[in-house]
């Protein structure tokens, strides 16, 4: 009998939910991209500065709460739409419309994402949206020596 290998990226599987629980899902396989995002739609939306961000397989995604999905919302009309709690109003999730590859999944509702190194961001998003103080910029100061 041949032993297959066992594909990490593949059976990495990960749970996370809303504040009141009534949303919760499962994402199996690598993070992609954990950025940090200030752009005018997440800051306005959440209410904060930035959001964490970071990509999974949309193949591996299931909604395992008793609410099933999240509420969608068309932040981008006909390009991305954003997923959240209607009960506790938490930021779940993201779809772009027609991308059948991938779903943004704010790392604030993955459990333990405090200790998972995975999630550490990569590179700040659409910062020249964002809040002046939040961190320096280098195609807004022009030194790179600021890069984050
Ligand atoms: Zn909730
Ligand atoms: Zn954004």
């Amino acid at each position: 009998m041949p032993h297959l290998p066992v594909h990490p990226a593949r059976t990495q599987r990960r749970s996370g939910g809303c504040l009141c629980g009534a949303i919760r899902f499962t994402v199996t396989g690598e993070p992609e991209d954990p950025h940090i995002c200030g752009c005018a739609h997440c800051s306005h939306r959440a209410g904060s500065p930035f959001q964490w961000w970071t990509g999974f397989p949309l193949a591996g995604l299931s909604w395992t709460g008793g609410h099933g999905e999240p509420t969608w919302y068309d932040t981008h009309a006909g390009r991305t739409r954003r997923g959240f709690c209607p009960v506790c109003g938490s930021h779940i999730a993201a779809l772009d419309h027609g991308d059948t590859a991938l779903v943004g999944i704010l790392v604030t509702a993955l459990d333990g994402y405090r200790d998972d190194p995975a999630h550490v961001p990569l590179n700040p998003n659409r910062l020249p949206e964002a809040a002046p103080w939040l961190a320096p910029a280098p195609h807004r100061t022009g030194d790179p020596s600021t890069s984050v």
